[in-house]
């Protein structure tokens, strides 16, 4: 059974619940610990449609207060205490290593979350509509670039954990296997794998993808194959941005990890990577 969602959001950015709401939903679910990974305000330059940085940068100081009084003060859930870690979910974006780094330096976390979800200043995930009507050459470059910049992110030594490996396939899916099929794109996969694996990070599996248009879990069958060969630490995470996708479907991500063979998943406090079977 996995007992630890790594990856949660808040009504502080674009999530409905409060941090408190949140939790109590992991001590229902019987998770043994549950970490918090809200977003971190990016850069003007690097926007959404439906923009929260405003919101998000006012409310950081009670995001910060809510979860360290939370993790100050555990409480007993279905299956006993449930544990607290204080993170943040960073955007790795071009040109703004300075600032990421600044970001990640801010607040005293006990773990960051890397992803990607601009490629250049284009927040690809924001809605299907961008990618209607390209053509299967035109997808792959986006795949490629996604995972330079998925290489580059876990290269900078920055983070813990690198979230939703193939989100880049959320609004392609057929597109990304054609291309995930391909001699070529599995070298760019194992190469960014293995910088993972040196940088003494964990690749997270997370049931977001099932929530979302592609209806995969993240990453796909080829990358966790790739994972298990290396040996990769992995983390499991629901990426809720409500109380009820806390830990949703963690019985089809334990089936689906143990299908590749791996038996333990990593959490990390203030930075160390600590093990856990399931
Ligand atoms: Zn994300
Ligand atoms: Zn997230």
């Amino acid at each position: 059974m996995i007992v630890c969602d790594l990856h949660i959001h808040t009504c502080y950015s674009h999530g409905k619940d409060t941090p408190a709401d949140m939790y109590a939903a992991a001590l229902e679910r019987g998770l043994a610990l549950v970490g918090f990974s809200e977003h971190s305000p990016r850069p003007h330059g690097f926007d959404y449609t439906r923009e929260y940085r405003e919101h998000l940068t006012r409310h950081l100081p009670d995001y910060e207060r809510e979860v360290l009084a939370l993790k100050a003060a555990p409480r007993e859930g279905v299956n006993g205490i449930c544990n607290v870690l204080y993170g943040m979910e960073m955007d790795w974006l071009d040109g703004q290593e300075e600032f990421t780094r600044a970001a990640c330096k801010a607040r005293d976390f006990d773990y960051l979350l890397g992803s990607v979800h601009f490629i250049g200043h284009w927040g690809f995930d924001d809605g299907a509509g961008s990618w209607e009507g390209l053509s299967q050459e035109e997808c792959e470059a986006h795949y490629t670039a996604y995972f330079a910049a998925w290489e580059t992110m876990a290269r900078s030594g920055l983070f813990s954990t690198a979230a939703h490996p193939d989100l880049v396939k959320i609004f392609s899916v057929g597109q990304f296997h054609v291309w995930l099929d391909k001699p070529q794109s599995r070298t760019i996969l194992r190469r960014a794998l293995l910088v993972l694996k040196e940088a003494g990070m964990s690749m997270e599996i997370s049931s977001a993808g099932l929530r979302k248009p592609c209806a995969e879990i993240y990453p796909a069958p080829q990358i966790m194959t790739m994972a298990a060969e290396l040996e990769l630490p992995v983390s499991f995470a629901s990426d809720a941005h409500r109380g009820e996708d806390v830990a949703g479907d963690f019985l089809r991500l334990a089936a689906y990890a143990r299908s590749f063979g791996f038996s333990r998943h990593v959490f990390f406090e203030k930075g160390r990577m600590r093990k856990l079977d399931f």
